[in-house]
């Protein structure tokens, strides 16, 4: 046996596939579906124990998606599966929203192909072969030569760097890696750091059973009332007969959104009929509070200050201590951090068993045994809830660090500014397509849908490159320069830019301050579409 072993090629171990998806949520079974569909040999990796990405590790109370299901939050690229999915939530919790992706696994028999709790230890292209081997946790070998990354835009967590943490006395989570067994929050003191969307999902949920919710918070947030509930059978029966019109709609609209464009600026109104506007807006709750009423919320700072006003308002009616809702108002521009659907999120500081402190004021200090210590005293707690977010959009590709021509890798590609060309590739990584990636439309256009369309344009990519013989492709020498004035043109005239948020890496220290989203929307996509009709413009196509 021994003997055997010996003999065996380096690469005798390694399974050879065309091509490689790293995970396995909305973006990653898309791509596995459509590259297998295209006849490649395709496997796809995920370090967690199922299928469904962000819905399989986000299991905190009260998460749920904050965009429409039907039609919206949900694959186009099937009919039968829009007309036979019946969502029961307009804006579902995760258990449904991953009882639909193990749907689409099992619907398109997506799991045969698809090896679950595995990480991807290494990645690197070899230049001789023009192919990618990866390595994973356990010491497994694979390659392929296309490899495409849908590892997620929000799934490298980010733990704060408090001295003391990693010896917490009581039970600790962040709710991007929430246990698989039930939590219980019964008759324990509860201490929650962030006001995030994860945050401010679950601070409700989790105040209705803990004995005391303690709330850390850096910055205070602008919320609006998600208005959840059980989705109108009738108006879902309409949506799946009628399927082909709002999937067109999806496909031809802005960013693949539920929200009608508007022409009016919010200055055009006096601030009797603003608020006349917003009010209306705030009973409906959702997102088309930002985009439904006026055309220059996230492109005019002083139509912006008019909602901010407008919601810093509506904090005041809905906390009744004054100096706990002071303590609540935000202070920055509205939408510059994601807005922020909620449940009773306000409400939730009314009651007697949950406090609130201002880190800004009083600061975390430390954590000794179960107390976190802050500048004016201390905390016992038996469980802290980590909602800190994500090194967002860049952390999981850089947490990758695969390794491109020369052996270079992507922290070194990296180390100035995160350049890509279309958000599609980068820069000395041949064959390899990342999904959401930096300088793509990713987290403010209709995320399954964008990543349906990505792959479809890899697809089509693949076929293009067999059909004429040509081996790899990759960014021409000096397109990332281009694409990045592309990118921060399309965000000239937003707003979205200038606040310290994850979309521009306010939130990990020492990441580099850079806008990574491509605000183009649509016309992204036709974009991409351009550059695939000539030929792949911008593209270096070679044959070994
Ligand atoms: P997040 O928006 O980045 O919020 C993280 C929170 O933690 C912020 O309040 C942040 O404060 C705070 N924080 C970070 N480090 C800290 C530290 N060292 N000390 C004290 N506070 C600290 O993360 P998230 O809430 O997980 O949400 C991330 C994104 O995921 C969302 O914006 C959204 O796109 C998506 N998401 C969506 C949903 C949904 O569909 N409804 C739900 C959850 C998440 P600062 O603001 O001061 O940095």
């Amino acid at each position: 046996m021994v003997k055997q072993s010996e003999n065996i090629e380096p690469d005798a171990a390694e399974q050879h596939l065309d091509a490689i998806v790293i995970g396995a949520g909305f973006g990653g079974l898309y791509a596995l579906y459509h590259l297998r569909k295209s006849g490649l040999s395709v496997k796809a990796f995920d370090g967690a124990g199922g299928v469904g990405g962000t819905w399989w590790w986000n299991r905190y109370p009260g998460a749920s998606v904050d965009i429409p299901s039907a039609p919206f939050y949900a694959f186009t690229f099937s009919e039968e599966l829009a007309r036979e999915w019946d969502w029961t939530e307009r804006q579902p919790g995760q258990p449904e929203v991953l009882a639909y992706l193990e749907y689409v696994a099992d619907k398109f028999d997506l799991r045969r192909d698809i090896q679950l709790k595995t990480w991807i230890s290494d990645a690197r292209f070899d230049e001789k072969t023009g192919r990618w081997t990866l390595q994973t946790d356990s010491g497994q070998r694979v390659s392929a030569q296309f490899l495409i990354c849908a590892a997620g835009t929000l799934s490298a967590t980010n733990l704060p760097d408090i001295p003391g943490i990693a010896d917490f006395g009581g039970e600790c989570y962040h709710t991007g890696r929430w246990p698989h067994e039930p939590v219980d929050f019964a008759g324990k003191r509860v201490g929650v750091i962030g006001t995030g969307s994860s945050a401010v999902q679950a601070i409700p949920s989790i105040a209705r059973s803990a004995a005391h919710l303690t709330v850390f918070q850096r910055t205070p947030q602008y919320c609006i009332p998600a208005r959840n509930g059980p989705i109108d059978r009738n108006y879902l029966k309409q949506v799946q007969a009628e399927w082909k019109k709002h999937s067109d709609f999806m496909h031809t609209s802005l960013t693949g959104m539920p929200y009608p464009s508007v022409e009016r600026s919010a200055l055009d109104d006096t601030p009797e009929q603003r608020q006349e506007v917003y009010e209306a807006l705030w009973v409906d709750g959702g997102f088309r509070v930002l985009f439904g009423g006026y055309n220059d919320l996230m492109t005019n700072k002083a139509a912006n200050a008019t909602l901010g006003e407008f919601v810093r308002g509506k904090i005041r009616e809905q906390v009744r201590d004054p100096a706990t809702a002071n303590k609540l108002m935000p202070d920055y521009m509205l939408g510059t951090k994601r807005l922020i659907l909620d449940e009773g999120y306000f409400e939730t500081y009314n009651r007697d068993n949950v406090s609130l402190v201002d880190l800004r004021d009083d600061p975390i200090e430390r954590i000794i045994g179960n107390a976190v210590v802050t500048a004016s005293g201390e905390h016992t707690l038996d469980m802290l809830v980590l909602a800190t977010g994500y090194d967002a959009i860049t952390g999981t590709l850089l947490r990758l660090n695969p390794r491109g021509r020369d052996g270079v890798d992507l922290a070194t590609t990296w180390r100035e500014s995160f350049t890509t060309y279309l958000g599609m590739m980068i820069p000395g990584f041949p064959n390899f397509f990342l999904i959401h990636g930096p300088e793509s439309p990713s987290v403010l256009h209709n995320m399954p849908l964008a990543g349906e369309l990505q792959s479809d344009w890899i697809g089509d990519c693949i076929e293009h490159l067999r059909m004429n013989k040509f081996n790899t492709i990759e960014p021409a020498p000096g397109m990332e320069i281009e694409w990045r004035q592309s990118t921060d043109d399309a965000a000239r005239e937003t707003l979205f830019r200038e606040g310290d948020s994850w979309y521009t890496g306010a939130n990990i220290e020492g990441k580099h301050r850079q806008f990574v989203v491509h605000m183009g929307g649509k016309e992204y996509f036709e974009i991409l579409d351009d550059v695939a009709h000539k030929d792949y413009r911008g593209f270096v196509l070679a044959q070994t």
